[in-house]
């Protein structure tokens, strides 16, 4: 069976990553597409669940899990301390699904130098000003937290160019539909379709 594709897919915070790959998951069945759930020191905001949207932890169980090796990537984003869980990224792509990764750019630069064969995606918000607005509209964060984050969002943005793929996320729908045909172009790789068609191509060659 061909690994699973590993999509890393950054964008400054309220462009609307979590949204579009929590879309694109409704339409994709646990077997082909799941999402890597992050371990991060961060405080739990209002409707999050431990193990859904992120495993919460201490700080001090972040830097223990350091010391043993057991991320393939972490980062200090906004303060906190994020990072990819190695064990389940690997044993998920060995079994063919394709996995997504929302991570900050420090995160998939270190993702890159370790498997090349990662796909990236940049989201862009269609202006500063909606950025600001989508980023309160989502009532989840303080002022002084919305403050840091649109401080940083131009640090974040400046790394778009080291990305396969950009999507400028103005009309949701639009963006949906511009991810769901990477991915499905990335499925149509000769690499991928070999593996899945073997069957039909040794058939369609025999004599
Ligand atoms: P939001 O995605 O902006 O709503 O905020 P989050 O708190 O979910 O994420 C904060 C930042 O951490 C974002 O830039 C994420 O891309 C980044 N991030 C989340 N998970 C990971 C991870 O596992 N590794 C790395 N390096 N960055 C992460
Ligand atoms: P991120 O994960 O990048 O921080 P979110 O997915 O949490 O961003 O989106 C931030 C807010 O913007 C959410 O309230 C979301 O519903 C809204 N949003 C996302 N995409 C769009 C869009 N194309 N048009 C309007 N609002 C959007
Ligand atoms: P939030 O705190 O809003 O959930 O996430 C803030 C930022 O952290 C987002 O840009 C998100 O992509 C990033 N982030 C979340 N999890 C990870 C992770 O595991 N590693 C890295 N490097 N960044 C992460």
């Amino acid at each position: 069976m061909a690994q699973g594709t590993l999509y890393i897919v950054s964008a400054p915070s309220g462009a609307g990553k979590s949204s579009l790959i929590q879309a694109l998951l409704k339409t994709q069945p646990l077997y082909d597409t799941q999402v890597s759930i992050s371990h991060t020191t961060r405080g739990i905001r209002p409707g999050e669940k431990h193990g859904e949207h992120y495993y919460f932890v201490e700080k001090e169980e972040f830097k223990q899990m350091i010391a043993e090796d057991a991320f393939l990537e972490h980062a200090e984003v906004f303060g906190n301390y994020y990072g990819t869980s190695r064990h389940a990224i690997e044993q998920i792509l060995a079994t063919g699904v394709d996995v997504f990764l929302d991570i900050d750019w420090q995160g998939a630069q270190q993702i890159r130098e370790k498997m090349p064969q990662a796909r990236s995606i940049f989201i862009l918000p269609p202006s500063k000003d909606e950025l600001d607005r989508r980023l309160r509209g989502r009532g989840q964060d303080s002022e002084e937290v919305i403050t840091k984050r649109m401080e940083q969002a131009v640090a974040e943005m400046s790394h778009y160019a080291e990305y396969d793929y950009l999507i400028v996320n103005d009309d949701f729908d639009t963006a949906l539909s511009d991810l769901k045909i990477i991915i499905r172009a990335e499925r149509l790789r000769m690499g991928r379709q070999k593996a899945r068609h073997d069957a039909l191509i040794s058939k369609l060659l025999a004599d």
